[in-house]
């Protein structure tokens, strides 16, 4: 490999390593801002994708103790779906339901995202699922920024291996520790924001906050129900406007 690219793929990798960990930079702007543009280079197979998941699952999340939500999990839960999926739904960590069947998004809040994932006229096995950590949090709070950054490094993994065309962060914990920001989910949903450098090649991946299924579930208001679909509304056309190759 040539010198100039090697030095590209390092500063690459320091970047990314940087995304989710401590010293994180901001991945993408509060403000309103136009569709991000996709690249579609460096793709793998469907196949080469879930045998790279499987691994980092079971060879390395499942015995992981490198964070102290290791203590208190009975066991991890990695994420699943379509290991090419164009979209990707990003929660902030498993609770209680999730923790005991080791499946994300499998509660109450889990059946009315599988209704949201319908309405876009969608199976949940088209999509993939996924948490910012793969360990429940004591008392389902908010996972820390150290143990999102710790964690971190797993779904950095699986956002460049799936290369989605679009992520849905789900609530605010969620978007927060995704885009490194402390705006509010009601500022931050319904704008595009950009995760860079986790697409093919180095590219940014689109970003759609919208509220955690569990808060529509206690406040399942019409504006805020029509909130959501607006949100996933744009997820649909800017994946209709970006097919994958
Ligand atoms: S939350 Fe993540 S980093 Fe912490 S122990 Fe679980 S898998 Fe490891």
């Amino acid at each position: 490999m040539e010198r100039g690219r090697q030095r590209r793929i390092l500063k690459q990798h320091v970047k990314t390593d940087q995304l989710l960990g401590v010293d994180a930079v901001p991945l993408g702007s509060p403000a309103e801002s136009p569709p991000p543009s996709v690249a579609v280079a460096d793709r793998l197979t469907r196949a080469r994708k879930l045998e790279v998941l499987t691994t980092i699952d079971e060879q390395e999340v499942r015995n992981c103790i490198k964070c102290d939500l290791c203590a208190s999990r009975t066991q991890t839960v990695f994420g699943e779906g379509d290991p090419d999926a164009a979209i990707m739904f990003v929660g902030e960590g498993p609770g209680q339901t999730e923790d005991e069947q080791g499946r994300p998004f499998v509660g109450r809040a889990g059946e009315l995202l599988n209704k949201m994932i319908e309405a876009m006229g969608l199976r949940r096995q088209d999509v993939y699922i996924a948490n910012v950590v793969k360990c429940r949090p004591p008392e389902n709070r908010t996972p820390t920024p150290v143990e999102a950054a710790t964690c971190g490094d797993y779904l950095r993994r699986q956002i460049q291996t799936i290369s989605p065309t679009a992520i849905v962060s789900l609530g605010g914990p969620a978007a927060k520790l995704l885009l490194n920001t402390s705006i509010g989910i009601t500022a931050l949903r319904g704008q595009w924001h950009e995760l860079p450098y986790l697409g093919p090649g180095g590219s940014s991946i689109a970003v759609m906050p919208t509220f955690h299924p569990a808060f529509l579930l206690r406040q399942y208001t019409q504006d805020n129900r029509a909130k959501v679909w607006s949100d996933l509304k744009q997820v649909m056309q800017f994946v209709k406007d970006h097919p994958r190759s």
